[in-house]
C-alpha cells in the first residue's frame, strides 16, 4: 500500500476543487476542445452556441462573457473552447497577476483583432487596474494620463476589438460597473452523477485506463459534482488498481480505493466531516459565523466558502442563514449524531454544553 494513499493534507486534498500539481500533467489532454466534447452545462452551452454563431454571421467579435461558479467546473476549459469555436487566439492571465495598470495596458495593446483575453479570478483585479478595463471593454480604448498636476491631460489610444472572458467563483464580489460591462453572464452548475460518469469514461479512454461503467459511476458519485475531482479520483484509483488489482477499475476496486482515501459515499473527506462536526459539537448545530467557523477548524474563510460550502449546501447538509451556518438534520444523520428535538440546540444561538470542552 503506497503511503501516499493514506495521507493527504489540504495542499493535496484529494477532493480539493483547486488545481494541484498532480492535475497538470494530464490536464492538457483531458480538456475538451469543442462545445460538443464539453459534457453538461447544457444551458450555458445552448446560449453560447447562439452567441458564437451570431457573432460569426455578423463577422464581429463575441460580446464579453462572465463565467461564474465554484472552482473546477470548467470555466478555463470553456473559455479556451469559446476561442477555438470563434477561431481566434486566447491570451490567459488572472486578476492577482495583473498588479499595475501598465501590465494590463501592455496585454491589451498586444491583442490581435477578435482575440479572447481570459482573466481568471477577475474579482481579485486591483481596483485601479479595473478602471482601465471599463473604456477598454466599452469603447476599445485606453485612457492614458500624461503629465502630473494641473497640466496633466488624458489621451485616448484605440486598441483592437477583443472579447474579455472573466471567470470568478464569486460574482457577488465583482463591482457593479465591471459586471454591467459583460454582455453575457453564465453560471456554471455542479454536474450530475451521469454527467460526471461520462466525463470519467472519456478521461479514462484518453489516458488508456480500463474502467467499468459501474466503476465510473462510483467515482462520479463521490466527485462533489466537480469534473476536476472526478479526473483526480480516476488517476488515484488507477494507481490503486495497478497495485491492488489487475489494473482495471471495477466497482469493488473503486470502493476499496476510495475507502482508503477516506472519501465517503457522498464524496465527503475528513475536512468536510471535521467542519460539520465542529458546527454540531461546538456550536450546537449553528448558526455559527463564517469567521468563527474558519478559526475553529483552522481554514481560511474564503476556502470554506469556495471549496467546502457549495457542495455541502447542494446536498443539503449545510444551510446559510443571515446569522451564520447551520448543520441540517441530514448532516447529523450522515455523521451518526442524534438530531436534537425541536427547540433543541440545533437552531439555538446558545453555546452547546460541549462548547470549548474538546479544544
Ligand atoms: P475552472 O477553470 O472552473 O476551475 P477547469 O476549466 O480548469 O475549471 O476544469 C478543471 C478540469 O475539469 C479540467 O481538467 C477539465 O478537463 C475538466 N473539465 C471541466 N469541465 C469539463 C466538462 N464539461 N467536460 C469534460 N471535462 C471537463
Amino acid at each position: 500500500m503506497p503511503n501516499e494513499l493514506e495521507e493527504f493534507d489540504f495542499e493535496n486534498r484529494i477532493v480539493s476543487t483547486e488545481e494541484i500539481p498532480a492535475d497538470r500533467d494530464a490536464e492538457l489532454s483531458l480538456r475538451p476542445r469543442t462545445l460538443d466534447e464539453y459534457t453538461g452545462q447544457e444551458k450555458a452551452k445552448e446560449n453560447l452556441r447562439v452567441y458564437i454563431e451570431s457573432a460569426k454571421l455578423r463577422g464581429d467579435s463575441l460580446d464579453h462573457v462572465l463565467l461564474y461558479g465554484p472552482p473546477g467546473l470548467g470555466k478555463t476549459t470553456l473559455s479556451a473552447i469559446i476561442a477555438n469555436e470563434m477561431g481566434v487566439n486566447i491570451r490567459t492571465t488572472s486578476g492577482p497577476a495583473i498588479e499595475k495598470q501598465g501590465d494590463l495596458a501592455a496585454i491589451l495593446t498586444n491583442l490581435a483583432p477578435g482575440d479572447v483575453l481570459f482573466i481568471d479570478e477577475i474579482h481579485r483585479l486591483p481596483r485601479q487596474v479595473e478602471e482601465i478595463l471599463y473604456p477598454a471593454m466599452e469603447d476599445f480604448a485606453l485612457d492614458i494620463i500624461i503629465g502630473k498636476g494641473p497640466s496633466a491631460r488624458s489621451i485616448r489610444l484605440p486598441i483592437p476589438k477583443f472579447t474579455l472572458i472573466g471567470a470568478t467563483t464569486r460574482a457577488g464580489q465583482l463591482s457593479t460597473p465591471l459586471r454591467d460591462r459583460f454582455g453575457v453572464i453564465l453560471k456554471l452548475e455542479l454536474y450530475t452523477r451521469d454527467e460526471l460518469a461520462s466525463i470519467v469514461m472519456r478521461s479514462a479512454s484518453i489516458l488508456d485506463i480500463e474502467i467499468s461503467e459501474s466503476g465510473a459511476r462510483e467515482l462520479a458519485s463521490r466527485s462533489r459534482g466537480t469534473p476536476r475531482i472526478a479526473n483526480r479520483l480516476l488517476k488515484r484509483i488507477r494507481d490503486f488498481a495497478l497495485v491492488r488489482g489487475q489494473g482495471v477499475i471495477d466497482e469493488a476496486i473503486a470502493r476499496e480505493g476510495l475507502r482508503l482515501l477516506e472519501i465517503d459515499e457522498l464524496g465527503l473527506d475528513n475536512t468536510d466531516r471535521r467542519m460539520l462536526e465542529a458546527i454540531i459539537k461546538f456550536y450546537g448545530g449553528g448558526p455559527v459565523g463564517l469567521e468563527t467557523l474558519a478559526a475553529t477548524i483552522g481554514e481560511e474563510s474564503i476556502t470554506i466558502e469556495d471549496v467546502y460550502e457549495p457542495y455541502l449546501l447542494q446536498i443539503g447538509f449545510l444551510s446559510r442563514t443571515p446569522r451564520g451556518r447551520c448543520a441540517t438534520a441530514q448532516a447529523y444523520e450522515h455523521l451518526g449524531i442524534p438530531f436534537p428535538s425541536a427547540g433543541g440546540a440545533a437552531n439555538s444561538r446558545q453555546p452547546s454544553l460541549f462548547d470549548g470542552a474538546e479544544d
